[in-house]
């Protein structure tokens, strides 16, 4: 099994990313991707792959971290688009590592989430225009350097597919994500037309929605991520409060069996497959 989405460069799993790497091979989790969200979870993500012979890292700013260059600029004066263009380059330069298999997780945002390290956080054209712009430098950037695309989109379908849409290419078919895909037939539709896998996460254990959209996306576009720490997948999401562990990689292999018994196929096969559409998405 392949975890497409995994977050070990996160403070959540400081100190424990060997025991947590150790109990995902237990499990039967052959590979992890970790994808990042600026600068400097990029850099951890790559610290963490070099450790580990299957763990994968990917590099780039999302959408939500965006908010820091407009809080940068309203306060210090300074030109977010300057700040922007240097993080950038060094999301860039980044790309050259051997462990490095997409540009990720880039896309646009317009959840208001509560809590924000960002003070005065606020959704604003301003601020979607900006997510608009970083995504077509990130994606112009995964063309170039023949990168895979983990594309993260949150109550932004409109904005998000217009942008993918203008830059895309034959180049891209089979090596992007709609990680933690929404269930919307659009989205469906449009990633079944342009081969973009379709990530499937824990949550699909307890939302009847996402069970439902999981029936319907073919074999051949289903990859699995935990998105972990985020998104505990029952039964664990149920467990007391002092007994709730963190979400983690091995519980991919609950989230592959819970689907195995949705679709009615054998957990193996359904194991085979996602593994191996993924290792088709990083090109590994
Ligand atoms: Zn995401
Ligand atoms: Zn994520």
């Amino acid at each position: 099994m392949f975890d497409t989405h995994c977050h070990l460069n996160f403070q959540a799993f400081d100190g424990q990313v060997e025991k947590v790497v150790a109990e995902a091979q237990k499990a039967g989790i052959t590979h992890i991707n970790i994808p990042a969200t600026d600068v400097a979870t990029s850099k951890k993500a790559i610290e963490v792959a070099e450790k580990f012979e299957h763990v994968y890292a990917s590099v780039g700013i999302h959408p939500h971290h965006i908010f820091k260059f407009q809080e940068t600029n309203s306060k210090k004066q300074t030109n977010f688009k300057f700040l922007i263009k240097d993080e950038l380059k060094e999301i860039e330069s980044l790309l050259g590592h051997p462990k490095v298999v997409a540009v990720g997780e880039v896309g646009v945002d317009r959840h208001y989430y509560q809590r924000t390290k960002y003070e005065e956080y606020e959704i604003d054209e301003k601020f979607i225009s900006l997510q608009k712009e970083v995504l077509k430098k990130q994606i112009q950037l995964a063309l170039q350097y023949k990168k895979s695309l983990i594309f993260h989109n949150r109550e932004a379908k409109k904005d998000f597919l217009e942008v993918v849409d203008s830059l895309w290419s034959a180049q891209l078919e089979g090596r992007a994500v709609f990680h933690c895909c929404e269930p919307d037939e659009e989205l469906l539709s449009y990633a079944l037309a342009h081969k973009i896998f379709i990530g499937v996460d824990g949550d699909v254990t307890y939302s009847k929605e996402k069970r439902e959209f999981v029936k319907k996306i073919p074999l051949e576009s289903l990859v699995f991520e935990t998105d972990s720490p985020f998104l505990l997948p029952e039964p664990y999401r149920s467990y007391p409060r002092d007994k709730k562990p963190i979400n983690m990689p091995s519980f991919l292999s609950d989230i592959t069996e819970f689907i195995a018994k949705l679709r009615g196929i054998s957990k193996e096969e359904l194991a085979r497959k996602t593994t191996a559409n993924a290792i088709k998405l990083f090109d590994i």
